[in-house]
């Protein structure tokens, strides 16, 4: 399943990246890839943002076989470069924004105020304020903050027209995990019930859930139904619900891989076998008296169903959880509502990828072989407690010499012990070199930026855009 240029590090077991074309074709060429680094500095972000608009038809195709019809919002906090506000917008989606600056940018970039939703976690009145100035809808998230935008829009006078929103629910089902975000159905209603909301116009339901069960969003997209219709009670017009992300992606294409992984990284934890990982780390996992316990706390590297398939099962996950028994497309047609969706990570599948130079191989003082590249290890990082896909190198001119395979461990510029860029061993079998560049594929979601730190006054990466005509600098970095 891997190409030429896997072949030169790999996971053991491996678990190999699903490249796009420009991937390939960029690290097939060593003079090239040692180029963007030499010009750019390491690490650098390379980015392309080819593959956004199919992702996004991915769901939207598959929609419109359903009858339903879907509006995708692109997440932006899955990655800062501009270029992909500018990709989402050109093919016609809208864009989810988490703070003022990333909804000024978005609005500067040409974005239509009715084309964003505003669901930061925490709103401050500036934000609130340019809000209400361009009428941008807000997903108001709780009492203060919505009795806050109340107050904010009746010292506007009167004859202004009424500010969009939409009401961010909390689940009250026992199946779905308990959430910080948003307040119960019952505590809007008794909201909704007790202030003057004349000058709200609410436009729709919001959710967003943890994790990526289609069978939870279908019980939620449930609840948001039955708050549309006692909002319609209380005669207001919503249109739409809007489901949030978490929608799935998939960064290998090998299940038997990823089922191999999991398999011997379990007889590790319980030392049936050598480890695996750093230190034998169990990624949530621990041995406990023979057995295995705790959760793996990372992504799903390999899943499925993704994106289009994903949201077939979520509107037949609908169809057993719902009585009576009637299709998801009928329930929202019957109610002149679409549905929305906020994915971040799966538009940007195939959108992007991390290169990093060796400066040093080593030991530790127990004799672990250490790989030490110029990268700390936020600038390939998510809240996942390790990014479970194998690195290409890419082997320059000058290396090669001394060609003996090698089998350790990435580390990085903190100057902490557990400063590792990847937590698992890789195998070099023709070897590693000072001046070879590290590449990480498929990081455009989350994995650049999400948690990237100046610590240390080390500059962040910069964010390069490969397009027809060259490379540029993605003007966020302007
Ligand atoms: C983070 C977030 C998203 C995007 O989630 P993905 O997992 O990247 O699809 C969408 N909506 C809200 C409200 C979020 O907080």
């Amino acid at each position: 399943m891997s190409s030429d240029i896997q072949k030169m590090c790999a996971g053991d077991p491996p678990l190999t990246a699903r490249l796009a074309s420009w991937m390939s074709d960029l690290l097939a060429d060593p003079q090239v890839t040692q180029r963007v680094v030499e010009e750019y500095g390491s690490p650098v972000n390379v980015l392309h943002t080819g593959a956004l608009a199919g992702n996004a038809s991915d769901l939207s195709d598959a929609a419109a076989e359903l009858d339903i019809d879907l509006r995708v919002f692109f997440a932006r906090k899955a990655n800062k470069a501009l270029s992909f506000v500018d990709a989402a917008r050109d093919a016609g989606l809208g864009v989810d924004v988490a703070s003022e600056n990333e909804l000024r940018q978005v609005l500067d970039r040409g974005v239509q105020p009715h084309n964003v939703i505003v669901t930061a976690a925490v709103k401050p009145p500036p934000l609130l304020e340019l809000c209400l100035s361009r009428n941008v809808p807000v997903a108001l998230d709780n009492h203060d903050e919505a009795d806050g935008y109340l107050s904010m829009l009746a010292a506007r006078g009167d004859g202004a027209p009424p500010a969009p929103v939409a009401l961010r629910i909390a689940s009250q089902n026992d199946a779905i995990a308990p959430t910080r975000f948003g307040m119960s159905v019952p505590d809007w209603l008794e909201w909704l019930d007790t202030r003057n909301v004349s000058a709200l116009l609410f436009e729709g339901v919001h959710f967003h859930l943890h994790g990526y069960s289609p069978h939870n969003r279908a019980i939620v997209v449930d609840e948001a139904l039955q708050f549309i219709d006692a909002l319609r009670q209380r005669g207001h017009r919503p249109s739409f619900i809007d489901m949030g992300g978490g929608i799935p992606m998939s960064y290998l294409n090998n299940e038997a891989e990823w089922d191999a992984f999991e398999a011997a990284h379990k007889s590790a934890i319980l030392h049936q076998r050598p480890p695996i990982t750093w230190r034998n780390d169990g990624f949530g996992r621990r041995e406990e008296a023979g057995a295995l316990a705790g959760t793996r706390n990372t992504y799903p590297y390999f899943q499925r169903p993704i994106r289009g398939d994903w949201l077939r099962a979520l509107v037949a996950a609908h169809a057993t959880t719902h009585t009576p028994n009637r299709a998801l497309s009928t329930e929202l047609r019957d109610r002149g509502l679409h549905l929305r969706c906020e994915p971040g990570r799966s538009l940007l599948d195939g959108c992007g990828m991390t290169l990093a130079k060796v400066l040093f191989r080593k030991k530790s003082s127990d004799g672990i072989p250490l790989v030490g590249l110029e990268m700390n290890r936020t600038q390939c990082r998510s809240t996942s407690a390790d990014f479970l896909v194998d690195p290409i190198l890419v082997r320059g001119d000058q290396s090669g010499r001394p060609n003996s395979p090698f089998a350790g461990f990435l580390v990085g510029a903190y100057c902490v012990e557990d400063e590792l860029i990847l937590r698992r061993k890789l195998n070099f079998p023709h070897g590693v070199a000072v001046g070879d560049i590290v590449a990480l594929p498929n990081t455009a979601g989350y994995l650049m930026h999400i948690l990237e730190s100046e610590s240390h006054q080390l500059p962040l990466a910069r964010n390069i855009v490969v397009r027809d005509d060259g490379l540029v600098e993605d003007d966020i970095g302007r």
